[in-house]
């Protein structure tokens, strides 16, 4: 064919870090850091609510309702209508999705048009930018920046008020905020939110909250869903995930919450792209919500037991990052932890690939050279602006400890023979 094959929209978006690393990872058969997934089993409730629904009739095998299995947009709609302290109708403002990436997807086709600008944080999740370009969007970036004096943890990377600000224009459509945030782990304090929704309504801009690890905070950081702050339901889409809610990311169940008025558009979309989404899976999380919202706030509560849980890790890997010599920033919630690779920068030798931002050359030569698998923050990152970080490496720590210590292993085998 000599005419152009490809539509403009997918121009410039052709390389993704998950594909060229998780790829490599495997090549390598490197201990994985890398991509954001638990090495460790979903919790048995929801195991077996799987296994019964597969084992059952013919029913939930076949399609379910479009935009989401009955008993799971019920539970969710209760589930979350007792979190925003309002009412949620499980029809009209709930659409399950293949994940939270399809909820995302949904939610920009359905809401960017052509030339809409869309405020995006930095550090990102990377899917943002491709998506909002797809849908002929502009991407404005606004940076989260480390405090000059203090960079411990995620709460001192802080957006300047004033600089957010002088990113809504007239052209502006949606603002995505990502609670816990992924790569850095920040969490959105009240008054953080509470900036960024009096922005949004003074200029009548949509909310999308991209809060897929909403349960996932540490040492007393509190989730708060910007959609429960006054005037931003009307204007909000909250996005969740249950492969992070239930460590079972391959089940690939997402969704969308919002007011009808917004949600009837994303429908638009699911309904003439995917329609359906996988009926068993959807009948095991709604039994897992079923369970969690009979033991919310209790000890025995998941929600409780897997922060816990990773909180452990976390501290796990900090140490071990430490006493190598990188310097990881203290994340307030998620999967993930950043660490500053400067520091040992100069003990290396010249990395290949000079036309290739450090912390990828960098990563690249780990897990060739140490078989040890994370992922370059540059990638999270505008074009524009991933030059400035070439100095950060992300890791996941939501692992097995027998994971974990097989990355210690590894970094104090390399420590020792530097
Ligand atoms: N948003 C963020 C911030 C993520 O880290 C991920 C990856 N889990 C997603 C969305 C996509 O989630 P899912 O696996 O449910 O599609
Ligand atoms: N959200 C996960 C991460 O950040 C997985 C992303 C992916 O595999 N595309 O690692």
């Amino acid at each position: 064919m000599s005419r152009q094959l490809h539509a403009r929209r997918i121009e410039g978006i052709d390389k993704n870090v998950w594909v060229e690393f998780t790829q490599l990872a495997a090549e390598y058969k490197a201990v994985n850091l890398g991509q954001g997934f638990p090495d460790f089993p979903p919790p048995s409730f929801v195991q077996e609510a799987f296994c019964k629904a597969v084992s059952g009739g013919f029913a939930l095998h076949q399609y379910t309702r479009a935009f989401g299995h009955p008993p799971l947009v019920k539970i969710l709609a209760k589930f979350f209508g007792r979190i925003v302290g309002r009412d949620i109708d499980p029809l009209d403002d709930i659409l399950v999705t293949v994940g939270a990436y399809q909820a995302l997807f949904c939610t920009f086709q359905a809401l960017i048009d052509d030339g809409d600008e869309v405020i995006i944080i930095e550090p990102f999740f990377d899917c943002y930018q491709p998506m909002v370009k797809m849908a002929g969007g502009k991407c404005v970036y606004v940076p989260l920046r480390p405090k000059k004096d203090k960079c411990e943890t995620s709460a001192d990377w802080v957006l300047s008020p004033g600089e957010l600000a002088s990113k809504f224009t007239s052209h502006t459509k949606a603002i995505i905020l990502n609670t816990p945030n992924n790569p850095l782990g920040k969490v959105f304090n009240r008054e953080e939110l509470q900036v960024i929704s009096d922005l949004c309504i003074k200029h009548d801009v949509l909310c999308i909250s991209d809060e897929v690890y909403e349960w996932l905070t540490y040492n007393g950081a509190k989730h708060i869903k910007i959609a429960s702050l006054p005037g931003m339901w009307e204007r909000t889409i909250t996005i969740g995930s249950a492969g992070k809610t239930f460590s079972a990311t391959g089940w690939k169940v997402g969704w969308a919450i919002g007011s009808t008025h917004i949600l009837k558009h994303l429908r638009t979309v699911h309904q003439n792209s995917v329609y359906h989404c996988p009926t068993a899976a959807q009948e095991a999380v709604a039994h897992g919500f079923q369970r969690e919202f009979e033991q919310f706030g209790k000890p025995e509560s998941y929600f409780i037991q897997l922060p816990a849980n990773l909180q452990v890790k976390r501290q796990k890997l900090a140490q071990c990052l430490k006493s190598v010599g990188l310097q990881p920033i203290i994340p307030e919630g998620g999967y993930f932890m950043m660490a500053d690779i400067s520091a040992i920068k100069a003990n290396l030798p010249d990395l290949p690939g000079q036309d290739e931002p450090y912390d990828h050359r960098f990563v690249k030569w780990l897990i060739k050279n140490k078989r040890l698998a994370t992922i370059p923050v540059s990638a999270f990152y505008s074009h524009e602006h991933c030059k400035d970080f070439p100095n950060y490496i992300r890791f996941c720590f939501a692992k097995e400890d027998f994971t974990l210590n097989a990355a210690e292993k590894i970094l104090q085998e390399w420590s020792e023979s530097k």
